[in-house]
């Protein structure tokens, strides 16, 4: 079928059912007066009949209780109107302070200083009752005091709260605009539907998830985009969203951020059954229902109840007549990562829509079939499938306030059928928590030990602290712990299934067998946290755990040891190297004080110091043995002092001039080595193209770290296309959120090839520049690094985020530093195929892939073979300094700990690292 003649059938059945519609539901109240302009404004700016429902084509108007146009100055939907945070919250304030009906709740604050809120609509006597309700629900999220009978008994008194979220992703800018209606909807309509939904369900939502990036987006939308008229003149989205990590703070998996550490501890307090995230991408609206793959360990009622939700809100607004309705072929349920998996993760529903928005408040025409698209998305959205009964028009123009109607109208079905259901979500809801509870007493896994003793319990307490912030309770075994697989000393730590979030436990700790290696997956295949933080995490098929006497842990806070005294000053202390990520912060802390490094392992008297202990002479100015033990304690680190100074060959370890490139167009894994920089305060430069091209890069910094960014060399150097006009990113009264975390005259264009040029001065004349993951393909194709190659995979070979082996070759290298092991755990990057000459490979391979299946240690690569022996760090002399290249990713959002020490090494040793091949037969 042409494109053209699916346009006119789909349009022709829409209008058919239109007509029909229009007989069936009547969606307002008679008795309430309804604002006759926003009826007639909502026509004009849908741009197309059928894109309007009888559930939002009318707003009711009630004395006293202000709509958004009241506050705002107009009705949401309107053309070029975008809400600022700021406004939005003064919105719900302004709505709760005339409506009992509802309530702001303040919850933390951003990066950036923002108040964060959720708001709660209900009836008045939900809301006036939220902490009863809420004390309900937290007897079902934790049922074990309660017998089933108490249970039904709890059920009948309570009611689901429906909780959505909007504004995670800044450049999505409809749903917090649709909110402010929906509340407004849900707090004064008196139609039969919506007084049902008020009495039986409670609707907290948080208006903005990522409230720094909405302001960043509106000031860009209303700098650069508001003039936009169609997707030729799209000029893209500013340069950041919130303070770090942009479309990532949905792949936030351990809760690094605040706002998504604020949300998560809200959640954990309110126990929302539903969290319904809302994004916008595919046309017209997209409904998850959790296709395959799924995680066989969440509770198999979750994956009945996505499509009972999705199906609903397809059927009825296939029903008023909306095209492009569907279900069924987006995004699968494998990772726990994504923020709405909250929900999921805890026994709830994660519900999710991706409503079609054009990245601001403009109409514009939209071509939309995308056949022969590659990845997640690839394929027509337009064609007729069986989960797509209605298609989206191939061709349209589209609105804000389209965007507005569709996504409301979904939510309205949602609410509608959790109104008509709100026990069957609740005992749903208890169910869930029930058998998570249940399944740790009869199926294996019984639970997880993490051995007390462990040489670094700083990355232990990582991860117990991760678990527990996630709600998962942890205990600390007051004996020895004698199961099938081993025997651990008291004080292990001891995660037992047979509690409510057993089942996340068990997600976030087991090695990820992914279930067919070929269905593809949205996101990462793997997150096994020992793995990816090198800790050692013990799994147990012996239901004696589960007896095994604990104290539960509330924080884990590992107590640093400082022990003996230099007996003068021509003594010493040691900090020895036992791994921890915290020696790096250690450093810093001591930034005025010379540290030396040991090259090779020694003892303090009976204490073995392995090679990278530092070593701080007794004998500087000032109260060193007060700076050791105010540095050390709090760190979790171990010092020893000894008499003298150690007889062991050692560096001196300099705190470097570091600089941290990022382009304009792509910051966004850039944030996450920022933020890792940030947390374990290592101090560097953000530069820009601007710095580069002025040259004389070692005039002012020892080294530059790129970090992972474009996906091609060619990408870094030329980054974002020139547009019309410069974009400049600078603050001004008019837009303050821009130039935060950097300023640029015109952010286009990139560094160029003569950015190269100095790159490539920079590491001749002394410099060592790192690059990581696929910013390895800069020095490579562009020459800085001319021997070595960088190939791409074939089209075959799949790796979603797995993690491998990685063969330490060089052991001395001051790069592994902490590693006591020459095969470790890392996670493949994607990172370029790099060749090396095979006369160079002794000298400057110092990683490398073994390769192979048996080297995938938890989630999918799909030929393994391709990466067999093929570099993992590479070591290259440039003139006076170097280029190292990683194929790894040694910092990958708040993830792989265990491999950040490889990137911080490289960079407070950045002195020493000479190719160590010459020096370590030795
Ligand atoms: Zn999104």
């Amino acid at each position: 079928m042409t494109a053209n003649r699916a346009i006119r059938r789909s349009s022709a059945v829409a209008i058919a059912l239109l007509a029909l519609v229009g007989s069936l539901v009547v969606a307002q109240s008679p008795a309430q007066q309804q604002d006759e302009e926003f009826a007639r404004l909502v026509k004009e700016w849908t741009t197309r009949p059928e894109f309007l429902s009888p559930l939002v084509d009318h707003l009711p108007k009630v004395a006293g209780v202000p709509s958004p146009k009241d506050v705002l100055g107009h009705h949401i939907g309107a053309p070029k109107k975008l809400t600022y945070y700021g406004e939005a919250v003064n919105y719900y304030r302004a709505l709760a302070a005339k409506s009992p009906r509802v309530k702001v709740m303040t919850i933390g604050k951003t990066d950036e200083g923002r108040d964060y809120v959720v708001v709660a609509v209900g009836s008045e006597d939900s809301v006036r009752n939220l902490d009863q309700y809420r004390a309900y629900l937290a007897q079902l999220a934790d049922p074990r005091p309660l017998s089933d009978a108490q249970a039904r008994d709890v059920i009948a008194k309570a009611k689901p709260i429906y909780h959505l979220m909007g504004g995670l992703h800044s450049a999505e800018t409809g749903p917090p605009e649709m909110l402010m209606e929906l509340a407004y909807r849900l707090a004064t309509e008196d139609s039969p539907t919506i007084r049902q939904i008020r009495d039986n369900v409670i609707v907290t939502l948080t208006p903005v998830a990522e409230p720094d990036g909405r302001d960043r987006y509106v000031d860009w939308y209303y700098a650069y985009k508001v003039d936009e008229t169609g997707e030729e003149d799209n000029v893209g989205g500013p340069p950041f969203w919130g303070k770090y990590i942009l479309h990532d703070n949905n792949r936030d998996i351990n809760y690094s951020q605040v706002t998504m550490r604020a949300l998560l501890d809200w959640y954990l307090q309110w126990h929302p059954p539903i969290v319904h995230d809302l994004h916008e991408s595919v046309p017209f609206m997209y409904t998850f229902s959790g296709q395959a793959p799924q995680n066989p360990t969440l509770d198999p009622i979750l994956y009945g109840e996505l499509p009972w939700f999705s199906n609903f809100e397809m059927a009825q607004m296939t029903k008023y007549g909306m095209p492009g309705v569907w279900t069924h072929a987006f995004v699968d349920m494998w990772s726990p990562g994504y923020y709405g998996f909250m929900a999921s993760n805890h026994n709830g529903l994660l519900r999710m829509y991706e409503t079609f928005g054009n990245g601001g408040a403009n109409t514009m025409k939209r071509r939309i079939d995308r056949g022969g698209e590659e990845g997640p998305m690839r394929g027509s959205q337009t064609t007729r499938e069986w989960y797509r009964p209605l298609p989206p028009y191939t061709e349209v123009d589209w609105s804000i306030r389209n965007n507005t109607n569709y996504m409301e109208t979904g939510v309205l079905s949602a609410l509608q059928l959790t109104a008509a259901f709100p026990k069957v979500v609740l005992e749903n809801f208890y169910l869930k928590s029930r058998h998570s509870i249940d399944s740790g007493k009869t199926e294996a896994p019984y639970g997880y030990v993490v051995p007390a003793g462990q040489p670094d319990m700083t990355r232990v307490a990582f991860l117990i602290n991760i678990l527990r912030l996630q709600g998962i309770e942890v205990g600390r075994a007051t004996t020895e712990v004698k199961l099938q697989e081993g025997t651990f000393p008291a004080g292990s730590f001891i995660v037992k299934r047979d509690q409510p979030y057993g089942r996340l436990a068990k997600i976030l700790l087991e090695k990820q067998n992914f279930p067919d290696p070929n269905l593809r997956t949205y996101d990462d295949s793997a997150w096994t946290m020992g793995l990816m933080t090198h800790t050692e995490v013990k799994e147990t098929a012996d239901k004696a755990i589960l007896q095994v006497p604990v104290e539960s842990v509330s924080e884990l806070k590992i107590a640093g040891t400082v022990t003996g005294d230099p007996a003068g000053s021509g003594g010493s202390w040691v900090i020895l190297d036992n791994g921890s990520a915290n020696l790096t912060t250690l450093r810093y802390r001591l930034k005025d004080l010379k540290v030396q490094a040991a090259e090779k392992a020694f003892k303090v008297g009976a204490t073995e110091a392995p090679a990278g202990s530092l070593i701080v002479a007794a004998g500087q100015s000032g109260d060193v043995a007060a700076r050791i033990k105010a540095a050390v304690e709090p760190l979790g680190l171990s010092a020893v002092a000894a008499g003298q100074l150690p007889d062991v060959r050692m560096h001196e370890v300099k705190v470097p001039r570091l600089a941290v490139y990022s382009t304009w167009g792509s910051t966004q894994e850039v944030g996450w080595v920022r933020y890792g920089f940030d947390k374990y305060e290592v101090a560097y430069d953000l530069i820009y193209k601007e710095r580069v091209k002025q040259g004389r890069l070692h005039d002012s910094y020892d080294v530059i770290v790129v970090p992972n960014q474009g996906g091609s060399g060619k990408r870094i150097v030329f980054d974002i296309e020139p547009k019309k006009k410069p974009l400049a990113y600078k603050t001004s009264d008019r837009f303050k959120s821009f130039g935060m975390y950097g300023e640029s005259d015109d952010i286009t264009g990139g560094m160029g090839l003569a950015g190269v040029e100095e790159l490539q001065k920079f590491a001749e004349s002394g410099g060592v520049l790192l690059t990581l993951g696929t910013a390895s393909y800069l020095p490579a194709e562009f020459g800085i690094t001319r021997r070595i190659d960088a190939g791409r995979p074939s089209p075959q070979f799949y790796a979603p985020g797995p993690i491998v082996e990685a063969e330490i070759l060089q052991p001395e290298n001051p790069i592994f530093y902490g590693y006591s092991k020459k095969t470790i755990p890392v996670r493949y990057a994607n990172g370029p195929l790099l060749r090396v000459p095979e006369e160079d490979r002794g000298r400057q391979v110092i990683m490398q892939f073994p390769g192979g299946d048996k080297a995938v240690l938890s989630g999918l690569m799909k030929g393994a073979s391709e990466i067999q022996r093929r570099p993992a760090i590479v070591d290259v002399p440039t003139g006076s300094g170097r280029v190292i290249l990683f194929a790894t990713n040694p910092c990958y959002r708040w993830q792989n700990l265990g491999e950040f020490r490889m990137l911080f090494n490289a960079v407070l040793h950045y002195s020493q690292l000479t190719a160590r091949a010459a020096t370590s037969n030795e």
